[in-house]
């Protein structure tokens, strides 16, 4: 183990100049703490070379494959890194006089997403899928609210959504009322009759589903949801899987939200900003969080006036730049450019199921849209090796593991995504190591169950970790 930067510290070492503070310009002292801080003394090089020793430690998509299911960690042009950096010296309060370009920005940005999701209205404030979610469900409980129909205290979750859609309802206030699914991975028609009537609100479903699959029935849902006066709630989170060539709009989803982040040029992790953009169909286009950007003639402005709004999500305009990311993409590829991509995307992933159905059971085995969900059950069941396992196998191979025991309805699932960035190569490249990890199952068992073997810290009690994580340094 490398040292942290504290033990690196040498009093006086120092990694910056800078001139005299000018007399008028000191801190007063009352706002300057009583104890110097405890700051690291490093000089520049020894700064420089720590951060760089750390940053080859991890992994990312600019280091190879990283087929994180459910995430889509598409590789993402620099140009649009490049496209925000512009926009970082705008404060959040500038007068929208002086902040016309920005706001005719995110006006077209707002307008192409109408279009690729058939959507009536947008707004780009919520900074996450999740937030995104939360918005979209309290807007559905504003409308029936709103309508004076107050009986609605269930919300409809199938079995095969992503597991942010049960939390987002239950945070909302419903009652999560589950949908299974039937022998196909598909949502069960029977049991979402059964279970819809006037107390529920409304169903979130998340299409393609966990399972990659498209639900094939969404007309019937939407009629049997519709008929019974609920409204639908589209995650399009995975937007890569249908961007461009079927759109929630024409299902008849209510309200959707996509993640511009996974999608649009911005990488899905780390917790970075994101951004989960909402979509509304006219009617519940007035509980659309405040302020909505309007266009009046040439002048766009913030319009606060609104009052059947569910209220403001996020301070000022949202992640401004992971939208400024998303438009530039959008304009890069254009409307055939964006098809191009989805059916890459969708292309890489049948490929991959197909040819790692040879060495691995593959859950629900049909044309799957961006992703797939291959069990490691008979790996487990013959040799005692997990999914886990075989991820953290994966990691000496130089790939970034799988999305890993999700979807809970798959037993040791390994929910496998490409996207459309990899090259045939690449692709072909990771099948051979999960075949050589198959292989190594069957003939050397124990080289899996004990891997990582490269790594500088190998197993890690994942429990502990997330429950009593240690980040912070303890001066001994
Ligand atoms: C990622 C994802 C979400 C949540 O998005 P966050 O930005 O992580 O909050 C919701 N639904 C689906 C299907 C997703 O893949």
């Amino acid at each position: 183990m490398s040292k942290l930067i504290f033990e690196k510290s040498h009093p006086g070492a120092n990694g910056f100049a800078l001139s005299p503070m000018r007399e008028d310009m000191r801190i007063p002292d009352a706002f300057l703490r009583a104890e110097r801080a405890n700051l690291p003394e490093v000089s520049e090089v020894e700064f420089t070379r720590h951060f760089m020793e750390l940053s080859k430690r991890a992994f990312g998509v600019d280091d190879g494959m990283y087929p994180l299911g459910s995430c889509t960690m598409k590789y993402n042009p620099k140009v649009n890194e490049w496209a925000a950096r512009q926009f970082t010296a705008l404060h959040p309060l500038l007068p929208e006089k002086y902040a016309q370009g920005v706001l005719s920005l995110l006006y077209d940005a707002g307008e192409m997403l109408k279009e690729i999701l058939g959507m009536d209205a947008f707004t780009l404030q919520p900074a996450a899928g999740a937030q995104g979610e939360m918005t979209g469900v309290a807007m559905i409980r504003a409308y029936h609210e709103h309508r004076g129909d107050h009986k609605r205290t269930k919300m409809l979750v199938p079995d095969s959504a992503h597991g942010t859609n049960p939390a987002t309802a239950h945070v909302v206030g419903y009652d999560v009322v589950e949908v299974t699914s039937n022998e196909n991975g598909l949502v069960d028609l029977d049991d979402l009759r059964a279970k819809m009537n006037g107390e529920v609100a409304g169903l979130m479903l998340t299409n393609p589903n966990t399972l990659g699959l498209f639900e094939k029935d969404i007309l019937a849902m939407a009629e049997i949801v519709h008929g019974a006066g609920g409204l639908l709630y589209y995650d399009g989170a995975n937007l890569n899987a249908i961007m461009g060539m079927a759109r929630p709009g024409d299902m008849g989803f209510d309200v959707v939200h996509v993640n511009l982040h996974k999608t649009f040029a911005t990488p899905h992790g780390g917790g970075g900003p994101g951004s989960g953009p909402v979509g509304a169909k006219a009617h519940l286009a007035p509980f659309l969080p405040v302020p909505v950007l309007q266009k009046d003639g040439g002048a766009y402005r913030w319009d606060f006036d609104r009052p059947l709004s569910i209220g403001q999500m996020h301070a000022f305009y949202g992640n401004v730049g992971v939208v400024v990311k998303a438009y530039a993409y959008m304009l890069a590829l254009g409307a055939e450019g964006i098809r191009d991509a989805c059916r890459l995307a969708v292309l890489a992933a049948n490929y991959l199921r197909v040819r790692l159905g040879e060495d691995y059971d593959i859950a629900y085995d049909a044309l799957c849209k961006h992703e797939f969900v291959l069990s490691a059950a008979r790996q487990m069941h013959e040799n005692h090796v997990g999914a886990t396992d075989i991820c953290k196998r994966l990691i000496d191979m130089g790939y970034h593991p799988p999305t890993v025991h999700f979807p809970l309805i798959v037993k040791e699932a390994l929910m496998i995504e490409p996207n459309e960035t990899e090259s045939l190569e690449r692709l072909d490249g990771f099948v051979d190591a999960m075949r050589a990890i198959a292989r190594e199952c069957r003939q050397h068992p124990e080289i899996v169950r004990t891997a990582p073997h490269t790594c500088p810290i190998t197993r890690v009690d994942e429990v502990k970790a997330a429950r009593n994580p240690v980040v912070k340094y303890e001066e001994t």
